[in-house]
């Protein structure tokens, strides 16, 4: 089945909000064999809301529609759409009470008359209730073709999708686009393209995605267009067919976290962690303590951004520093030592580096990172050299510092 979307809001044309909408309908369709074919972004004016709405129709019969369904001024989607069907509005006396019981229920007082719109429902069609928020979603099927309407916030239009479209979409699926992600990390695209070689032929009739990002890169395999049972098989051979030439860069799937990974291994070996940071100044800790859970492994850091606080927090000896300067093999060394003594913990990670735009030199230019890790009294330090940014260079080493000890992780058992 193919269909269009159209998304609605002036803030998407401006830019100030990205368009997620459009990309969660898409790939969560997809995953029920319903083919996005066009997608269409217009202002919140009725206007070109309608010419959208009706070139889509004209073109694939089915339309989905995000936003514009707010209680105010907002709440002209509704209307266009009504007309395009020669509908008129009339009030859902059961929405409507609804809608009052449930602001009652949330103590949010007695509902103000600017909700009372939102009741109002287009004749023939099919209310979908929204328990996420107060605009329902619309399901409208007649000459003109199908359209659905969704609320513009995310999370109500997640829900609707999740429990009242696709739901009514999944019937009687032939055949689906389904996907599955392998995450690297620590590997170019270039070099992991070479040790893919003829792999890539032996895929067929899944399809290969190189997606790099400053996390690493995901191969994201596709199967088109085939039954939910034999999409499911070839994706597993892909799967399987790709694993070996991987190897330890490959460390999850999915939306797996490297931090999640990390931690998983340390809970394994049941081991505490602590880090010690320069240049990514938190951000190991940011990851570490997004995933939940991490308190039963992770016990604390020290940004350690001045050569003092590394002398006086870490016990980085002053000669070390002199001598070699903060961004150098024998200090990250010292900085993973000492953060693992005075906190006590069987695993450690540091990072030093120069994150730039200055501050580069000729042997030590813009990128340069070291880090180390500490594991059991074993420890590994390794120099880096980032690519891009001062924001890309601090997320990329913060990922390559947590890859480190995930490697040491791997080859130690409880
Ligand atoms: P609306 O239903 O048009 O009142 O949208 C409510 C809010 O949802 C807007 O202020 C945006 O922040 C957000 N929103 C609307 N459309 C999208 C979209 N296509 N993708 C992501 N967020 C959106
Ligand atoms: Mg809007």
């Amino acid at each position: 089945m193919d269909l269009e979307l159209v998304t609605i809001g002036t803030e998407l044309l401006l830019g100030f909000t990205i368009d997620t909408n459009a990309a969660e309908l898409a790939r969560a369709l997809a995953s029920v064999g319903a083919r996005v074919v066009r997608r269409t972004t217009v202002g919140d004016e009725p206007q070109a809301i309608e010419d959208a709405v009706r070139a889509a129709l004209g073109r694939a019969r089915f339309v989905i529609t995000t936003g514009g369904l707010g209680p105010t001024r907002d709440d002209i989607t509704k209307r266009v759409v009504a007309k395009i069907f020669n509908a008129p509005l009339e009030l859902d006396a059961t929405y409507l009470e609804a809608l009052r019981e449930r602001f009652q229920r949330l103590g949010r007082g007695p509902m103000p008359e600017a909700n009372r719109s939102q009741a109002e429902v287009p004749r023939g069609a099919t209310v979908l209730p929204n328990l996420w928020g107060t605009a329902p979603g619309l399901w409208m099927e007649g000459d003109p073709g199908t359209v659905v309407l969704l609320p513009g916030v995310p999370r109500e239009m997640r829900g609707l999708l999740e429990h009242e479209v696709i739901p009514r979409l999944r019937q009687p699926v032939a055949a689906v686009i389904r996907s599955r992600t392998l995450r690297t990390t620590g590997i170019a695209e270039s070099a992991l393209a070479d040790r893919m070689g003829r792999l890539e032929d032996q895929l067929a009739p899944v399809t290969l995605a190189y997606l790099p990002s400053v996390e690493g890169v995901d191969l994201r395999v596709t199967a088109w267009g085939l039954p939910p049972a034999a999409a499911d098989e070839a994706l597993t051979r892909a799967v399987e067919t790709l694993r070996p030439a991987l190897g330890a860069h490959l460390y999850g799937e999915g939306d797996t976290d490297l931090a999640a990974v990390v931690l998983q291994h340390l809970e394994r070996l049941g081991e505490k962690l602590a880090v010690a940071e320069s240049c990514t100044g938190g951000l190991v800790g940011e990851r570490i303590t997004a995933i939940p859970g991490s308190s039963a492994v992770f016990v604390g850091g020290i940004v350690a951004y001045a050569n003092e606080l590394k002398v006086r927090e870490l016990g980085v000896p002053e000669g070390l520093m002199a001598e070699h300067g903060a961004v150098s093999e024998p200090v990250v060394r010292a900085m993973a030592a000492g953060i693992a003594q005075r906190f006590g913990t069987g695993a450690a990670l540091a990072v030093t580096g120069v994150a730039g735009p200055t501050g580069g030199t000729p042997d030590k230019p813009v990128g340069t990172v070291w880090l180390a890790a500490n594991l059991r009294g074993e420890q590994q330090a390794v120099r880096r050299q980032l690519l891009g940014g001062r924001d890309d260079i601090r997320r990329r080493a913060a990922q390559a510092a947590l890859d480190l000890l995930r490697g040491m992780a791997l080859r130690h058992q409880p």
